[in-house]
């Protein structure tokens, strides 16, 4: 325990002397097994003393119970020893008797089994004694229980011992009851010989009589007489005397007879005794043999006792030697460490100083860092900015190489696409068509017309088969360029049924250039989502007989205006137009159909209303470039125009001339639009129809336009075609025109004049001024352009 202590106090010795971060594990073991024992031994301590008490309360118990089994006992005695007394008193008045020697025999018996009693009393005191010199014993529950057995045991001993003083008791009455009876014979006997005596002694006396009187006979005639009658009453008292005599005598062969029979009681209760003493006998034994056992358990419990101690001890002694080793090789241990903790406390007063001084080095290097990281944001910013500069400024110069190629190019571009033979065209030499292409040159085609071949030669010409998506690559770039802020026109211009629709349309399955387009800028502007925020939207506007409806408004029959914008940027805009928002494909295809149903519920007959009707797809793409904040706004302009046919030269009339004629001012106002802008007039006559003034913005300045010119290659339609080439090529040879100045002089001619401008064809009409180079001149023209640039 004093090792134990001083462990303890090394241990807290180490932990102030030491920083807490740096226990040293042996110590810690030392200190928590010496702990361990401790609280080890205080519990066994404890134990103990829980059983001493235990064990003190048992034995008082067993002493109360002793010194009542005394009393007990004592009160036998007492009792056995006056039973004694009274037999013996008994004996010396009635004299012995078999049943008295029995009673005698018995009586002795019982005094030896109180002898033995005593010595067995003797022997449960030394047991008891035994029992208190094992306190520690661990077995004291199988004491008990050997304790409890004792107890039974002794418990029966005194019942077979109540027993054999009733039965004594029994034995007492019935000899005190034989003595009266014989008490009483003798006093009968006694009575018996008096009343003999006197009857004899009367007898004699009577006899005597007898013989004075027959002395004297007169006197002893009265005196027999006397002496008859005397003797007559002699003779009854003797005759009672002798019944009283033979009732004694029965009263003492009954007596005889009751002694018998308590003879028979006294040796029923011998026989009694005998079994009670062998009982007592067996109880004796068991006594013993349970006394044996427990002497036997007791000496093992000590033996178990004195090796668990003997083993507690060693391994106590065990553990404090490996302390004592724990506790030397911790003291070694210290002496080793103390220089180790010497130079960690050096160490730990020099951090500590570093510590103490970090913050401050920390602030410098924190503000020379800042300092750093500004220079360097501000180099970054500087050359962003010089990035910037060069990018605006490369943008721009794109642009301008853009504009100059395009321009070199041509601003407005035409191209030809001839619709394959159909059903409508008929059977037969009808039939047949009437265009053939050249086979090295995609741009030049022929037209059969009245037995003589004319040649046209445009920008690009499609053949029948040429498919949807041919023709759309083609235009593709057009489209794009919108998204870079360009505004761009695509006119489909032709005859009804050339295939005008079909290819701004397309069908279903099969879409034109119309959806194409948008799903092409959709594609667009997602692959540049990194860097540019756009919006598209849409209006669908229909201008028919002049008059410009909104056919995705609420209400479509409403003619809108055009006006210009009230801010005097110049730009025009139309009150009224609704424009939607589209996302998606799926959002194209309900604003389709929407303007769709509105155009077909606005008319009677949709083929022939679309046919003299321009239809508008106006999408708008708006950008931001999020590094520069730059905006773009580019239009792209999808246009169905109205077929080109001559009507109004039939002789039509009302309303058929009127719609005839309203397109032919306005065809013929797009293409003096186009040739003044080509030819770079001065003044452009937008506004000599509402189409031209709608498209203002759409085709000035370095807008972008493509004429689609569509033609049907069948026999029949051979003067229309002809008609459509000339508008296509006279549009495409205003190009570059050196001659701006007199180009300014001469107009565009009516489809009229186009029709009697025809070659070879007799002259019906006024003959065209032909502003236009010859087809062969243009195209030497624009090789030449194409090969110098
Ligand atoms: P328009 O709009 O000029 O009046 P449409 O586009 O309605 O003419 O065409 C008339 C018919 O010719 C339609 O049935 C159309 O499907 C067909 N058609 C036009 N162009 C082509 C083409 N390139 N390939 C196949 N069919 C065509
Ligand atoms: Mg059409």
């Amino acid at each position: 325990m004093s090792l134990d202590k001083a462990g303890g106090r090394f241990c807290s010795g180490k932990r102030t002397s030491l920083p807490a971060q740096r226990p040293f594990p042996v110590i810690q073991k030392v200190v928590a097994s010496m702990a361990h024992l401790q609280e080890e031994k205080l519990r066994l301590q404890e134990e103990l003393l829980a059983l001493q008490d235990k064990l003190a309360a048992r034995e008082s118990e067993e002493i109360a119970v002793s010194i009542q089994l005394r009393g007990q006992v004592e009160n036998l005695k007492a009792n056995l020893r006056e039973q004694a007394q009274e037999i013996g008193r008994l004996r010396s008045e009635l004299g012995g008797t078999d049943a008295e020697k029995h009673r005698d025999l018995l009586v002795a018996e019982n005094e030896r089994l109180r002898q033995e009693m005593k010595a067995r009393e003797g022997e449960l005191r030394e047991l008891r004694r035994q029992q208190a010199a094992c306190r520690d014993c661990t077995h004291l529950q199988e004491n008990a229980g050997l304790q409890e057995r004792l107890c039974q045991l002794q418990r029966e001993a005194e019942e077979a011992r109540a027993k054999l003083a009733e039965l004594e008791l029994e034995v007492q009455q019935k000899t005190n009851r034989l003595a009266e009876v014989e008490l009483r014979l003798k006093d009968s006997l006694a009575e018996r010989a008096q009343e003999e005596e006197r009857l004899s002694r009367r007898l004699r006396d009577s006899q005597e009589t007898i013989a004075s009187l027959r002395a004297q006979p007169q006197q002893i005639k009265y005196i027999i007489k006397t002496v008859e009658v005397e003797s007559a009453k002699a003779k009854q008292t003797l005759c009672e005397s002798q019944s009283r005599n033979q009732y004694l005598q029965e009263q003492v062969g009954m007596q005889r007879q009751v002694l018998k029979e308590m003879e028979q009681q006294l040796q029923s209760s011998q026989k009694t005794a005998a079994q009670l003493r062998a009982q007592i006998a067996m109880y004796e034994s068991e006594l013993e043999r349970a006394h044996g056992q427990m002497l036997e358990e007791m000496q093992v419990m000590e033996d178990e006792k004195n090796r668990a101690i003997e083993e507690a001890f060693s391994r106590a002694q065990v553990e404090m030697k490996a302390v004592h080793e724990n506790l030397a090789g911790v003291r070694t241990n210290l002496l080793t460490l103390q220089p180790a903790l010497r130079t960690l406390t050096h160490d730990y007063n020099s951090l500590k100083r570093q510590v103490r001084d970090f913050p401050l080095l920390l602030q410098e290097t924190l503000r020379s860092a800042r300092a750093e990281i500004g220079q360097a944001i501000e180099e970054v910013n500087s050359t962003n900015r010089e990035l910037l500069r060069k990018y605006r400024r490369e943008l721009q110069l794109r642009k301008k190489c853009h504009n100059e190629l395009v321009r070199l190019k041509g601003n407005i571009r035409v191209f030809g696409r001839v619709r394959p033979i159909t059903k409508e065209d008929g059977e037969g030499p009808e039939a047949v068509s009437a265009v053939t292409f050249d086979a090295d040159d995609d741009a030049v085609l022929h037209l059969l017309h009245k037995g003589k071949q004319v040649s046209f030669e445009l920008d690009k010409v499609f053949p029948p088969q040429a498919s949807q998506e041919e023709v759309f690559q083609e235009v593709q770039a057009l489209v794009t360029s919108c998204i870079d802020g360009y505004n761009v026109c695509i006119f489909a211009y032709g005859q009804t049924g050339a295939g005008k629709t079909y290819t701004m349309e397309g069908t279903s399955t099969n879409p034109g250039i119309n959806q194409r387009a948008l799903q092409l800028l959709f594609s667009e502007v997602r692959s540049k989502a990194a860097d540019w925020d756009y919006a598209i939207s849409v209006s669908v506007a229909e201008i028919y007989n002049e008059a410009l409806r909104d056919l995705l408004g609420k209400e479509p029959q409403e003619k809108l205006e055009i006006k210009l914008c009230p801010d005097g940027s110049g730009q025009l805009y139309v009150p009224g137009l609704t424009e939607f928002s589209v996302q998606s494909v799926e959002d194209i295809n309900k604003v389709f159909e929407f303007g769709h149903v509105n155009r077909v519920t606005e008319c009677t007959n949709l083929n022939e209303h679309s046919s003299r009707s321009h239809a508008l797809l106006i999408v708008t793409v708006r950008g931001l470039d999020r590094s520069t904040g730059l905006r773009t706004t580019g239009k792209l302009n999808l246009v169905d125009l109205a077929g080109s046919e001559r009507v109004g030269r039939s002789g039509a009339e009302g309303s058929r001339l009127r719609e005839a004629q309203y397109i032919n001012r306005s065809l013929s106002a797009l293409g003096d639009v186009i040739y003044a802008l080509r030819s770079r007039q001065g003044h452009v006559p937008f506004r000599n129809s509402k189409l031209t003034y709608l498209l203002q913005d759409s085709l000035s300045g370095d807008s972008k336009t493509l004429m689609m010119v569509q033609v049907s290659p069948a026999e029949k339609n051979s003067s229309e075609t002809l008609c459509s080439l000339k508008f296509a090529e006279r549009v495409r040879s205003v190009e570059l025109g050196p001659v701006s100045r007199k180009a300014e002089l001469v107009s565009w001619p009516s489809q009229e004049q186009l029709e009697g401008d025809l070659p070879g064809s007799s002259s019906r009409g006024h003959a065209s001024p032909s502003p236009g180079l010859p087809s062969g001149r243009s195209t030497s023209i624009r090789r030449k352009l194409q090969t110098s640039a």
